[in-house]
């Protein structure tokens, strides 16, 4: 099952072309709002999986970011081996968690105005929540997990990285600086949601290039220790971390230059294309 936001309203998306209007569908009882589907996610996916999947031409301009207010955000840092290395960070047994403030959310297919300073990428597999939760078991961890979307943890490595101190949350909350989409795939969608190629490209050429299965903490030990202190709650994000091969590990480190398209890519999932433009 997919499901998106088209213009405003929570669809049923059906192959690539078609969109179920949940509201019309399920006669009120769900939607328009695209939270709507997160209020109670097992009573949704029980509709959504029964529905008369027959729809609407979808015209993916008009998809918006699949989850738009998410109460939460959490964000890993060094959540790959070898971005750790890159990175120079051992792991820590708890994961480096920060947040994307949900003001810089946007859809998958956007044009983003390149703030001052040296703006990185980092593609990211994005969980969302559908049951909340506090002190979640490894054993039941998949059963909060609504399911999955493309991100991009768009970073301005400057600020981020001036102070003694680092700047996650706030170098990586610029305007445009979350996209995320095209829509939100439940797991039972992939054949191993475990294990799923990621990448991202700038203008075609392959920036970053790995397998979920890297991930130092997996989806479920990410919900473990997550919700060991802090209470999940349904329709958060969790953007799980980045493999190797950001900008600013480069030599000579390369950064996102107006005019350039960017492309992140996970298999089963979707692909997302974020344009940078100067913002002067
Ligand atoms: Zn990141």
């Amino acid at each position: 099952m997919r499901v998106a936001n088209l213009n405003g309203r929570l669809v049923l998306v059906v192959g690539d072309e078609t969109a179920l209007d949940v509201a019309e569908a399920s006669e009120g009882r769900f939607g328009p709002d695209p939270m709507s589907a997160y209020e109670d996610w097992d009573a949704f996916a029980r509709w959504a999986r029964s529905a008369d999947v027959s729809g609407a031409p979808l015209d993916r301009a008009q998809l918006g970011a699949p989850v738009p207010r998410p109460p939460q955000i959490f964000a890993i840092g060094v959540n790959y081996r070898e971005h750790a290395d890159e990175a120079g960070y051992p792991p820590d047994s708890l994961p480096v968690t920060f947040t994307k403030f949900v003001s810089s959310l946007t859809g998958p297919d956007t044009t983003v105005a390149l703030p001052d300073g040296n703006i990185d990428w980092e593609v990211e597999l994005v969980v969302v929540i559908g049951r909340g939760g506090h002190g979640i078991t490894r054993d039941d961890a998949w059963r909060h997990v609504a399911g999955f979307t493309v991100g991009q943890d768009l970073s301005e490595r400057v600020a981020q990285l001036a102070g003694t101190m680092p700047q996650f949350s706030l170098a990586k909350s610029h305007p445009g600086f979350s996209p995320t989409g095209p829509w939100v795939v439940t797991p039972d969608e992939l054949d191993d949601p475990a294990d799923l190629a990621i990448s991202c490209a700038i203008d075609g050429e392959i920036m970053q290039d790995s397998r979920t299965s890297r991930m130092i903490y997996d989806i479920p030990e990410l919900i473990v220790r997550l919700s060991a202190v802090a209470t999940l709650l349904p329709g958060d994000l969790i953007f799980s971390g980045t493999p190797s091969g950001i900008g600013n590990r480069r030599t000579p480190p390369r950064f996102l230059r107006p005019g350039e398209t960017l492309t992140s890519t996970i298999q089963g999932v979707g692909e997302l294309t974020t344009r940078f433009a100067s913002s002067g």
